[in-house]
């Protein structure tokens, strides 16, 4: 009995953690959501061959008046960058600081991933396109505001807003997610 009452709870718990809404239910708790549902999967690191225990929490580095509030994965120039998650090219975009970048997102388009640096696009890259996690999708670089002596993956995870603007993300660590999964 005690069992099937467990199982009864588990079974509510896993229904209500899927809805979104329900009353009672606030907006924090709803972004936890989403956080929860990234660390049930598994990712990859986006540098294949690269380790967990290489991986320095770098979110929290100043950079000015603001935080880094990403992963800084370093790794010689052309070495391929995967996608970390199953999803879809968002975004093809170069930017100031970021050079070359891709944003990709999950199949739920509950988040992006934000790939930046790049020294190139996968060949045929293109916006839409479906990917699976570990197709390559880039090099590693350093486009933007990189030293030019200095190649990294700079990484990025993005929580979507309503709207699901790609530009409009709220940044959560990377770290916590690939410390805990080891996939390449
Ligand atoms: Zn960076």
């Amino acid at each position: 009995m005690a069992r099937l009452v467990t199982s009864i709870a588990v079974v509510f718990l896993a229904s209500a953690w899927a809805i979104t809404g329900v009353p009672g239910t606030s907006l924090a708790e709803a972004i936890d959501e989403v956080e929860a549902r990234l660390f049930a999967r598994t990712l990859a690191i986006p540098v294949p061959g690269v380790e967990p225990s290489q991986l320095r929490d770098a979110y929290y580095d100043r950079r000015g008046a603001k935080l880094h509030e990403a992963l800084d994965i370093l790794a010689p120039r052309g070495t391929p960058v995967v996608a970390t998650d199953d999803g879809y090219v968002v975004k093809l975009f170069r930017s100031v600081p970021g050079g070359l970048t891709v944003y990709q997102s999950d199949t739920a388009n509950e988040v992006v991933f934000y790939y930046a640096h790049l020294d190139r696009y996968a060949e045929g890259l293109r916006e839409g396109q479906r990917v699976q996690r570990g197709d390559v999708i880039g090099y590693v670089g350093t486009t933007g505001n990189a030293a030019s002596d200095n190649p990294h993956l700079h990484f990025a995870i993005f929580k979507l807003p309503p709207g699901k603007e790609w530009w409009k993300g709220t940044p959560i660590n990377p770290l916590p997610f690939y410390k805990r999964h080891v996939a390449n």
